[in-house]
């Protein structure tokens, strides 16, 4: 903490020299002026815990200097004690009062009362350096903690980002879909809106796999991916990696025409990619199956039969010669089971 710093004001030498040894036994930096003009040429420099001030001065006497200080916004609080030997008489001491001073002694000074006095201010002065400096430590702790509280959203960002999304292609993970799908299951049952879900899976990939390697397979996916997410959908509908070569597409509000359209134009995006598929079962190239069903949400049926619906379609469309697109509807699967 700064050494308190206390001026001495007086126009006589030898009153200087007593104040001083008056102030011997304080733990302070003492700065002397011997005229008002000193005087306030100081307080420009430095930050003082007290000043003591003759009143009787020739030229600018102890109440200008008081006032002047007063009038100084860096200085209005400094506290200010009169020193004089003037007289007791009452209307001296107001006067010092009105030009700001905290106190008044007279001179001769009586050493314990003088030191005693001086004390209690450079105490105080103590107290408000402490405050100020523990107030400094709040506001950098403070910034501190804000800048954590960053760091701690960013993290957390990057923790839903990773929990939400697939490794490999950045597509939704099975665990978004099945949140999403769930969420737009209800917004169906209360919009009472048709909810498409189709379901897509490479053919023969792990036969890709094999031939080609897991490399080649990751950027086949990729590919894919790619290519899958070029199509032009709208802001609602979700695309997502729900299995290893099994990505589905969840389209609210579409019914079964327009699922089997956005699904006809996925079949026909990658059919087109004319990726080179060695031991496909069924074509020369790298094809997908495409299982498509649409229902209206409703409380009292499962969004797992449009799932399951939608999964028969895909089921079915493999049993047709792969690269092709089936639908199924949930009306022709068991209800409330
Ligand atoms: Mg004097």
């Amino acid at each position: 903490m700064a050494i308190p710093k206390i001026l001495i004001v007086d126009d006589r030498p030898e009153n200087l020299l007593a104040l001083e040894g008056l102030l011997d036994k304080f733990h302070i930096e003492l700065i002397k002026a011997n005229s008002g003009e000193e005087a306030l040429a100081h307080t420009l420099d430095h930050d003082f815990a007290l000043i003591l001030l003759d009143v009787q001065m020739p030229g600018m006497d102890g109440y200008e200097v008081a006032e002047l200080m007063r009038g100084n916004r860096k200085n209005k609080h400094i506290p200010i004690i009169f020193v004089t030997a003037a007289s007791k008489a009452s209307s001296h001491i107001f006067k010092g009062y009105e030009s700001g001073a905290v106190d008044y002694l007279l001179k001769p000074l009586v050493p314990l009362v003088f030191q005693s006095k001086v004390g209690v201010f450079i105490e105080l002065f103590e107290q408000k350096e402490a405050l100020r400096e523990k107030t400094q430590e709040f506001d950098r702790k403070l910034v501190e903690l804000e800048e954590l509280q960053q760091q701690l959203e960013e993290t957390n960002e990057q923790l839903l980002m990773l929990s939400t999304t697939d490794g490999l292609t950045g597509l939704l993970n099975r665990r978004r879909f099945d949140e999403v799908f769930s969420e737009e299951w209800k917004r169906g049952i209360r919009s009472q809106s048709s909810l498409s879900l189709i379901i897509l899976d490479i053919d023969d990939f792990k036969a890709y796999n094999d031939t080609y390697g897991h490399q080649v397979g990751d950027d086949c996916l990729r590919e894919v991916t790619r290519t899958l997410s070029n199509i032009p959908l709208r802001e609602m509908d979700k695309l997502a990696r729900i299995g290893g070569e099994e990505f589905a597409i969840i389209l609210p509000e579409t019914d079964t025409e327009g699922a089997m359209q956005a699904a006809k134009r996925v079949r026909t995006s990658i059919d087109r990619l004319a990726i080179p598929h060695s031991s496909s079962s069924s074509h020369q190239h790298l094809t997908i199956s495409v299982g498509v069903s649409t229902v209206i949400p409703k409380a009292d049926l499962s969004s797992r039969k449009l799932m399951e619906a939608a999964d028969m379609a895909l089921y079915e469309a493999k049993h047709s010669g792969r690269n092709c697109c089936c639908s199924m509807a949930v009306t022709n699967m068991v209800v409330n089971s």
